[in-house]
């Protein structure tokens, strides 16, 4: 299996300024320290080798869309406005003999899970199915509503793609063209709902966003245990810091990267990626994170290894 990062950002998309590309410019040649390089491959080199990521790279800014490459069909987490890319990736698989099925699977309904609905290309396409999976009874009144006249100029009767919505139960086994899908209720605002999802070669990935994990709730922190148990990634809300979760924003319905890892540990899964990062942190602030939970994760280990990476807009993750 793939996976793939179309959007990483939580809340709302955001784009570096013009102050920050000059900043990271700046910073980079003073580093650079005079150092002359060949060609654009050598530069490109020294930039990906020896500055930081935050340096020389950026978590990105759009909102969350992850897309899982295993088997003929197209499987996707939400639909942020990371969704438009996919889009646009996507017709050009189709024009190369790719299935045109896309199978979503919704956390929920906020605008930043589904803002890049409007902008889906393939939504157009007569041949097209696309299929959006969602705990939620009210996730089409949800999509129909943000194409509303008031809000947008092309109204959801006007897509040409066949769309159904299908509402999946927590603690039933759903299987969708070979993947197999099971959902969690969550703890945010309106309900949201983890997923977790097993190809045929036996790859589990966690998706998790948006789901406020209480500390004190030892019971509710079991069942996700379970939930996450052995997966080969999981894909978690980590908003905050653990600093922020607990003084400012305890009950906004997000987590902290710390809880992620103690869940993950407790869970025996393979991978954490940390996810839905906050739109006012600067790349420098979600790269500290990263280390923190890192250090945190070596600190707290009590059995096997957890690695801890930091999903951003790009990236690849095959397992
Ligand atoms: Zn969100
Ligand atoms: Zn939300």
């Amino acid at each position: 299996m793939l996976v793939r990062f179309w959007g990483t950002r939580g809340s709302l998309p955001v784009a570096p300024t013009a102050e920050t590309v000059r900043r990271k410019i700046a910073n980079a040649l003073l580093s650079a320290n005079g150092r002359r390089f060949g060609d654009e491959a050598d530069a490109r080199r020294y930039v990906e080798q020896e500055l930081s990521f935050a340096a020389g790279a950026t978590y990105g800014g759009a909102t969350p869309c992850v897309e899982l490459e295993s088997g003929a069909s197209y499987f996707i987490c939400d639909m942020g406005s990371g969704l438009r890319p996919f889009g646009i990736d996507s017709i050009k698989r189709n024009a190369a003999g790719h299935s045109k099925t896309y199978n979503f699977f919704q956390s929920h309904l906020h605008w930043d899970h589904i803002m890049g609905f409007p902008f889906f290309a393939p939504a157009f396409d007569p041949q097209a199915t696309i299929r959006i999976h969602a705990g939620h009874p009210d996730a089409e009144e949800a999509f129909r509503r943000q194409q509303e006249e008031i809000s947008f100029p092309v109204p959801f009767e006007w897509l040409r793609a066949d769309i159904e919505f299908v509402q999946l139960t927590p603690g039933q086994t759903h299987e969708v063209d070979g993947m197999r899908v099971e959902t969690i209720l969550q703890n945010h605002s309106h309900g949201s709902y983890g997923y977790r999802l097993t190809d045929g070669d036996g790859r589990t990935v966690i998706y998790s966003t948006d789901s406020e994990h209480k500390l004190e709730q030892m019971a509710v922190e079991a069942a996700f245990i379970d939930f996450f148990r052995e997966a080969d990634l999981v894909i978690c809300d980590t908003m905050y810091s653990l600093a922020d979760s607990v003084s400012m924003k305890e009950d906004w319905g997000h987590s902290s990267n710390l809880v992620a890892v103690d869940l993950c540990h407790q869970a025996q899964a393979k991978c954490l990626a940390l996810f839905h990062h906050e739109p006012t942190y600067q790349d420098e602030d979600i790269e500290r994170m990263h280390q923190e939970s890192i250090r945190y994760e070596e600190l707290t280990r009590d059995g096997p290894a957890l690695e801890v990476i930091c999903a951003y807009d790009g990236l690849e993750v095959r397992l």
